[in-house]
């Protein structure tokens, strides 16, 4: 039981942030107003969250009948993960973290003008990832269904193994990993060259598929950096 089950939330005045997670009772999250912050993970039995205008942040991972989730407007922060009965993510302009790893029936990543951040690993369904002008980290591993990458100018981070139909042939995999390396060299020289390794953003690694040319390549071009700089 949590207070939208007791009806309580209705006589708290100015909620900004509501915490429901693990009530196994609630089954639709209403409308508040003057919501920012929303926690209803691990609600199991959890079918409907309402369009809440001004929530900024909203985590509803581990809900696992949960079949759709609404366009808000204001949201900045969508933490979905492991909701794997949801079948498409809503196109919500203005998101900048989205997280939503392990839903196996998502088929691809809508078009997010904005996002940076995009965790979408274990998604064993999807197929495509589009090109995300200005996402900066990229987790994309276990998605066992993926057969393409999209050429990101802006990526700092990327993780990527696991994806057994990713094709190094692609010219865009090339693309990619020349600017990773570019990228790699330039803030080494920048940052542990003035010893100030922990400003230094996180690109230690660069993982293709285990196994295949890809991630062999990386890896030593990684390392062979690593010991030059050094
Ligand atoms: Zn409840």
């Amino acid at each position: 039981m949590c207070i939208i089950c007791t009806g309580e939330y209705k006589t708290v005045e100015n909620l900004t942030i509501l915490n429901c997670a693990g009530c196994a009772r609630v089954t639709e999250i209403p409308m508040i107003c003057g919501l920012q912050t929303l926690d209803c993970s691990n609600c199991t039995s959890l079918i409907k969250i309402s369009v809440i205008p001004g929530l900024k942040r909203l985590i509803c991972s581990n809900c696992t009948i949960l079949t759709e989730l609404p366009v808000i407007p204001r949201l900045q922060e969508l933490y979905c993960c492991n909701c794997k009965s949801l079948k498409e993510l809503p196109i919500i302009c203005g998101l900048i973290i989205l997280h939503c790893s392990g839903c196996i029936k998502l088929v691809e990543i809508p078009m997010f003008s904005g996002l940076e951040t995009l965790f979408c690993y274990d998604c064993t369904n999807l197929i495509k990832i589009p090109a995300i002008c200005g996402l900066q980290n990229l987790v994309c591993s276990r998605c066992t269904s993926l057969t393409e990458l999209p050429t990101i100018s802006s990526l700092r981070e990327l993780y990527v193994y696991r994806c057994p139909w990713l094709s190094q042939n692609n010219p865009k995999f090339a693309e990619n990993l020349k600017k990773l390396r570019f990228l790699q060299k330039k803030l080494m020289r920048r940052y542990i060259g003035k010893k100030l390794e922990a400003l230094s953003p996180q690109i230690s690694e660069i993982y293709y598929s285990p196994g295949c040319k890809g991630y062999e390549l990386a890896k030593r071009s990684f390392y062979s950096t690593s010991s030059q700089e050094n």
